[in-house]
This record gives structure tokens, sequence and C-alpha cells, in this order.
């Protein structure tokens, strides 16, 4: 099935947001095996956007436009498809009783703009906002399939995972299933070499590699005619991938993300954590926080940038500073014993070191980051060597301390259970 993205919106002509629902929308129709050859960006312009239709009318089966539904005079979207499809508006009965409960939860009374919004083309079929007030369409014409979906993305998402995929995979002949295994502790070339026999002679299941901060993604993807047929075809590609990795992978759960599983881990082996931060200003305490349920083991985090705070705060001797600088295993070392000693967290992550573009020195240039952790006493330190800009290298920074705290944990964990522990 060929698929064709519009996105409608004068705004993003004009560079003032960013095209992130073509993005999320390209990927997740690749995912389903849809091909796309054609994106288009038109503006609130009723000819310009009919034209643009009627093009994807005789190029596509299915059309995805986003944005436009809204109930202002430059939201146009619905009107031009009626148009293209040759449908005139009715008003939905539904659309309209949950317009009416939408403004009653919000303590707000509807306007006659807003009316317009339960306004749709004849014959179409519906899908619910919960989350605004703009219903979404799907118009089935005898050219192609038109789908109109809200444009604020905490709309479209929604409303194109619950409404759109399963329509979508109700009309497919072949679906396709995916599994992402999500690697750490090794870069995307030697990922790429473990797999390279795989790669070769990959028909279906397909393998992809993705490099992110830090991570590589493994996306293995299954056709076949049902969705249970897809699955036990990934099946020993999955086994076959976590062989090859074993320790490496943190998730093969495509929702579940690095810090995620790093407080996982915590939780389940009920260790309690604290940061000691330079470079990273946070970050890593940041990442540890956008896991909802990590304050059963989140204690504190410390951004201790000058030599002063790192000192004062944390306890790192004056005489290390002097002899080693504030970039150096010793330090990094020091800053995690002393978080510890402070927070009396099991674990405590410490980070230090040159984020650029300035402060390099040929013995010590920018990039190089020593990050520490300390596990119930043992610290152990690794020098690393990043590249790019001071975000890129402090991002690097942060998804290597994330990964750092993973290895040691697990390294804990294994001696406790074999009661190897000194
Ligand atoms: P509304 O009822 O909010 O007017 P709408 O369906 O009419 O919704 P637009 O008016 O086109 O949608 O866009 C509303 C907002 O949604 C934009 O200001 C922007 O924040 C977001 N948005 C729209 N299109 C996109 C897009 N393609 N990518 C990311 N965000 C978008
Ligand atoms: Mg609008």
């Amino acid at each position: 099935m060929v698929v064709e993205l519009i996105s409608v919106g004068t705004e993003i002509l004009m560079g003032n947001i960013v095209n992130t629902n073509a993005a999320f929308l390209a990927e997740q129709c690749a995912s389903m095996g849809l091909v796309c050859y054609y994106q288009t960006t038109v503006g609130d312009n009723e000819k310009r956007l009919l034209e643009t239709v009627n093009t994807a009318m005789d190029r596509a089966d299915l059309i995805i436009l986003s944005g436009g539904l809204g109930p202002t005079g430059d939201d146009i979207t619905k009107e031009v498809c009626a148009k293209a499809t040759g449908r005139k508006l009715v008003m939905d009965g539904a659309s309209r009783v949950a317009i009416e409960k939408y403004f009653e939860k919000m303590n707000r009374v509807p306007t006659d703009n807003n009316w317009k919004q339960a306004q749709v083309p004849e014959g179409c079929i519906v899908m619910h906002n919960d989350n605004g007030t703009a219903p979404g369409m799907i118009i089935e014409h005898e050219k192609a399939t038109l789908i109109l979906l809200p444009g604020p993305p905490g709309e479209l998402i929604p409303m194109f995972n619950d409404s759109v995929k399963p329509y979508i995979s109700g009309k497919q002949e072949a679906v396709m299933v995916s599994q992402t295994v999500k690697i750490v502790g090794m870069g995307e070339s030697a990922v790429a070499a473990a797999i390279a026999d795989l790669f070769d002679s990959q028909t279906n299941p397909t393998i992809a590699t993705y490099a992110k901060t830090g991570e590589v993604h493994l996306r293995v993807t299954a056709r076949a005619e049902d969705e249970k047929k897809a699955r036990k075809l990934l099946k020993p590609m999955i086994k076959d991938l976590k062989e090859r990795f074993n320790e490496h992978i943190y998730t093969t759960d495509p929702e579940i993300t690095l810090e995620e599983a790093v407080v996982e881990l915590l939780v389940n082996n009920e260790l309690t954590v604290s940061t000691v931060e330079s470079c990273t200003g946070g970050l890593v305490a940041g990442r540890l926080i956008n896991v909802s349920g990590v304050s059963e083991v989140f204690k504190m985090g410390h951004i201790t940038y000058s030599n002063k705070a790192k000192r004062k705060i944390i306890g790192v001797k004056r005489s290390t500073l002097d002899k080693y600088g504030a970039v150096s295993e010793q330090v990094a070392r020091e800053m995690a014993k002393g978080g510890a000693l402070l927070s009396k967290s099991d674990v405590v992550v410490s980070i230090t070191g040159i984020a650029g573009p300035d402060g390099g020195s040929e013995a010590k240039p920018v990039g190089l980051v020593y990050i520490g952790c300390c596990v119930k006493g043992n610290v152990r330190v690794q020098e690393y060597h990043f590249s790019g800009n001071r975000a890129k290298i402090r991002a690097s920074a942060v998804a290597a301390a994330l990964v750092l705290i993973r290895e040691c944990v697990l390294e804990y964990v294994s001696q406790v259970t074999f009661g190897k522990k000194k």
C-alpha cells in the first residue's frame, strides 16, 4: 500500500515549528510496511491544499493529513478534503456531545467556532479525540483513502496509535511486527560486525541498526499474514541476538528507555542512588528523574562544578586536585567516594570531564571524561574520549554514566548472588 503524507500549516512552511508529526507518521508507516514516496508541506491556503490533495489522490492509496482541523478560519483541511472527495459537511452528533463534555470539564463555554469542529464530511469514519476537541476523520474515497488528524502531537499521536493503526492493519493483507533490541556498551561498528552474517542473509525477518547516543538499537521486523505468525518468525532471531549480545542488551521493549532500565535494576535490587556531577551539570540526575517511581531509590544529586565545591561539599582532597587536576581518574574516584559518604547511597556515580570547546590541552583534550561509580564502597573509574560539540559530549557522558551504573550494579549483583563478594 502506498501512503503519502501532507502536513498542513503555514507555521511549518515558515520554520516556526519543526515538523515532528511527519517524522512520527513516516516512521510508523514504514514500520507497518507501507511505502511512502512523497511528503508535502503546504500552508493554510485552500487552492494549494486542494491541488496537493488531488495530486496525492492520483498517486497514493492512503493519504494522511495532519493539522488544520481546529476551530479558526485558517483551519481548512476538512473543508478542502470534503471538496476533493465531492462530499458535503454534516453535523456529527457524537462529536457535538464530545465537544460539549470537553468544555464542561474545562469549565469553559464553547463558541460558535467550536461547533464547526463537530462537522464532518458526509459518510466518513469519525475518530474520537480524547485529548482535544477536533475529531479525526477517515474518508474512504474511490481514488484513495484520506485520513485527517489534528496538528498538536499530543492529540495526533494517541489518535494514530488508538484508531489509525488498527484501521490500517485491518486493510493490510500482510502485517509487519517489529521488536527492538537495545544494546549498550558496544559501538555501532562492533554491533554491526557481530551481526554481519545475519545482515547479509536477511529476508524475513529483516534487521536494521540505529545508532543512538550511547546506545545501538536493532530493529527486527517480520512480515506475515497475521500478528501471531509474524511474532513466531521474530522469535528465533531475537533469541539469536540475545545469545550474541547477552548482558549488553538492556531491553527488547521499544518503549523502555535506558534510564528506566537502570532505575528498574536499582529498585529490584533495593539499591539507592545519588549523583555527583561536574561537566554534565545535573543531566544524569535529570535522566534518572525522568522515570516515574525513581523516588524509591534516588536520594540526591550534586553539581560540583568548581574545585572549591568539589573540596567543600564532596570532600575531594586539595592535594588530589593540585596533583592530578579536576579532570582525572583520581578526582572522579574521590567524587564518587565522597558522594557515597555524604549521601549514604548504595550507588553513586561521578562525572568530571572537558566538554569544550575551550579548556582542552594536549594531555587532556576536549572530550576527555572520567566517570566513577561507587557501589557499596567499591569504586570503578572509566576514562572516555567523546567527540562532537559541547552538547554532544555532555549527552554522551550522561549515557555513559547510566551504562556504567548498570554495569557496576550487574557486577555487584552477580557477586552477591554467587557469594563471592569480598
Ligand atoms: P488546533 O485545534 O490546535 O488549531 P489543528 O488540528 O488545527 O489544531 P494546527 O492549527 O495546524 O492544528 O496546529 C496546531 C498546533 O499543533 C501547532 O501550533 C503546533 O504546535 C502543532 N503542530 C501542527 N502541525 C505540526 C507538525 N506537523 N509537527 C509538529 N507539531 C505540529
Ligand atoms: Mg489550527
